[in-house]
């Protein structure tokens, strides 16, 4: 099952840094690949998609100007994250079966999403976070086994330690 997660109505300044670490959240827990939508943002894609070569793995973040038609065309699952939605705990077994598109939002979600959506999905019914949501989601699709994924062709990586720091590289 492959998770591509795409941030809606992304805007360059603003929200350089949420964007940047939902990207790197979707990376380290297991989603396949991100899609950034709204305003172009180069820089950003470029230090995502750096932070991944260096990191291994096959994640990386494109760009669609044309959120609509992507999600249109997804061949998969839509699950639209929103404090509105149903609770994750009751539906994600529902949502192991297919290839999911996840979609977050940023300063406003239009109101279609909820509609193009096939599940609209909360976790809690608080207002907080892309990153907390998409993280406390991804974490109940794999059911914790994201946490010991290996990330092969990386040039970095962490030896874990109980005090200090370990870090490999050529
Ligand atoms: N004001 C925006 C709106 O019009 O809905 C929401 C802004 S919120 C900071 C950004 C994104 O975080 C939401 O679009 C949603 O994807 C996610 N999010 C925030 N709280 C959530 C929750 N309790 N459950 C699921 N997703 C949530």
């Amino acid at each position: 099952m492959s998770i591509t997660v795409l941030r809606l109505n992304h805007r360059v300044g603003r929200d350089k840094r949420v964007t940047t670490h939902l990207f790197l959240a979707a990376r380290a827990l297991g989603a396949s690949n991100g899609v950034l939508s709204g305003d172009s943002d180069k820089a950003l894609l470029q230090s995502v998609n750096k932070t991944a070569v260096e990191w291994g793995g096959a994640f990386r973040v494109s760009y669609e100007k044309d959120w609509r038609s992507f999600v249109k065309s997804f061949k998969g699952k839509v699950v639209h994250l929103t404090m509105y939605g149903l609770p994750v705990q009751k539906c994600v077994d529902k949502l192991r079966v297919e290839d999911l598109l996840i979609i977050v939002g940023g300063a406003k979600v239009p109101s279609e999403v909820f509609e193009l959506a096939d599940f609209n999905v909360s976790v809690t019914n608080q207002p907080h976070s892309e990153i907390s949501a998409l993280s406390v989601f991804l974490d109940k699709i794999f059911q914790g086994s994201e946490l010991s994924l290996k990330f092969s062709h990386g040039r970095k990586q962490i030896v874990p330690q109980k005090k200090g720091k370990k870090l490999l590289q050529p």
